[in-house]
């Protein structure tokens, strides 16, 4: 069987400042971008509106198909204004916390959070700017203010996020931010809605309704983040379309040391449950400045590919740093160059029985099995709702997979998958038809040569649009 050179593992850049241009977002598409990240934590809509342009533009070629998530900022914490060049905060030094809107000084600084009196009680450790900073609480002064002893110093300036590790916040799944984020992304042809600092199940469904009330097909994320989420892992996989590992305030909220175990808890278990999962932060971080990644980086985003992870994701190294394309293209080549010599190919799991897809289920399996024992070049897919690729991906089979369907949408929110690659197809007149067609598109787009062999996965009678129910082999003459 010969290799087709693609990517499995897909990459996730974040667009910022360095790369929202037309040309910018096309050179990382050529570079091996698979799913462009909008972080809502930062930006304003009329940029986010102009880099959704460019997006839908460059998806208008045949050649590409991005999908786009939009990151929302949750119940993050951040501290209030701070004088332009910070203050110092000199470690063994009392200072004053208050949650009233103050220009910070060294005797005191303002937590943008409500229930400072109920919850920052003595002995409770804050950390400030992604734990660069930490101090502990000794005591109350008044309902709004508390005085806290500064452990590890720094310069604290505005707008930096703090971190309560172990605290349960009495705060909403979605801010008042995230709801007027929410309205836009509902209003714009997005796939993916990442929802940041889940804590359980429930955060996921209450996202979930408002994207059903509004009658749209977006598809939720859970950033998993905070201890809580950990603990309630298994009902959030099943909850949510997918999962991102979000490395950066986990390693905050948790023991750094703690992180690379959860990852790899975290990946098996999204696996089995097929569904997305996303490995995220500081996986590239060096190459913000260095044209050449670290060792360490190499090992990580190689770990993340012999894991299985659907996704690995870039955050400040695409949206911010000085070589935004070089840092996927260097991605790419790590991810394709680990895929020739280390494929996840994933022990077969039986369908659960008594599912209620279980005969569509029984029909992945299958294909995933047989594609295996006849090393097929690929399995080919029709599919409407996507469950069929979704779980034929989670097998991670070393056979190509080739996606085809007629909604658009669809193959687009699939570029976030492992393996999955996509193509346009509504002529659906028959199951014989329909078999031949994919496989002379397969042929046309050189994917596939005379001797190769492909597993059909299809839905009979094909007027029906239903769930799989028919497997073919067939042999490119
Ligand atoms: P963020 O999420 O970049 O939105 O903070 C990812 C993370 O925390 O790792
Ligand atoms: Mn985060």
């Amino acid at each position: 069987m010969s290799e087709t050179p693609f990517n499995r593992t897909k990459i996730i850049a974040t667009i910022g400042p360095a790369c929202s241009g037309y040309k910018d977002l096309l050179a990382l598409a050529e570079a091996g971008m698979d799913v462009c990240r909008l972080n809502f934590s930062h930006g304003e809509h009329e940029s986010m509106n102009e880099i959704l342009e460019h997006i839908h533009k460059i998806n208008e070629s045949d050649e590409f198909n991005i999908a786009i998530l939009a990151d929302l900022q949750g119940p993050k914490l951040r501290v209030g204004i701070m004088p332009e060049e910070g203050v110092k905060l000199e470690k063994g030094k009392n200072i004053s916390i208050t949650n009233e809107e103050i220009t910070g000084t060294v005797e005191k600084f303002t937590l943008r959070y409500p229930h400072l009196k109920e919850d920052l009680i003595p002995g409770v450790r804050i950390l400030l700017d992604d734990g660069k900073m930490e101090v502990e609480i000794n005591k109350a002064i008044s309902n709004n203010e508390v005085e806290a002893k500064i452990i590890r110093g720094g310069i604290l300036k505005s707008k930096k996020g703090f971190n309560i590790p172990g605290a349960k916040l009495s705060l909403p799944a979605l801010t008042e931010k995230d709801e007027n984020d929410l309205q836009f992304i509902l209003n714009h042809d997005i796939d993916w809605i990442a929802l940041s600092f889940v804590r359980s199940a429930d955060d996921v469904k209450e996202l979930r309704k408002r994207i059903c009330d509004a009658g749209k097909p977006h598809r939720v994320i859970a950033k998993i983040e905070k201890p809580e989420a950990v603990d309630d892992i298994q009902n959030i996989i099943n909850t949510a379309d997918g999962i991102m590992v979000a490395r950066g305030d986990l390693g905050i909220e948790m023991p750094l040391q703690a992180v690379p175990v959860i990852q790899k808890n975290i990946i098996q278990k999204c696996i089995s449950a097929a569904k997305p999962v996303i490995v995220a932060t500081q996986m590239m971080e060096s190459m913000m400045e260095n044209t050449i990644p670290s060792r360490a980086e190499v090992s990580d985003v190689a770990n993340a590919v012999i894991d299985g992870a659907d996704a690995v994701m870039l955050s400040g190294e695409t949206s911010v740093g000085k070589h935004p394309v070089l840092t996927v293209a260097t991605m790419d080549n790590i991810i394709n160059d680990v895929e020739k010599d280390h494929r996840p190919f994933h022990k077969l799991r039986k369908p659960v029985e008594n599912s209620a897809t279980f005969i569509s289920d029984e029909i992945c399996y299958s294909a995933a099995r047989i594609s295996h024992h006849l090393e097929a070049k690929g399995i080919v897919v029709m599919t409407q709702s996507g469950s069929s690729a979704r779980k034929i991906a989670s097998y991670r089979p070393h056979s190509n997979l080739f996606i085809f369907s007629e909604n658009t949408k669809l193959l687009r929110c699939l570029a976030l998958l492992w393996g999955v690659r996509t193509f346009y197809y509504s002529d659906y007149v028959s199951t014989d038809q329909t078999i031949s067609d994919t496989m002379q598109k397969l042929n046309e787009a050189g994917l596939v040569e005379t001797g190769d062999i492909l597993v059909h996965t299809a839905s009979m009678p094909i007027e029906n649009r239903g769930r799989a129910n028919a497997l073919k082999i067939s042999v490119i003459e």
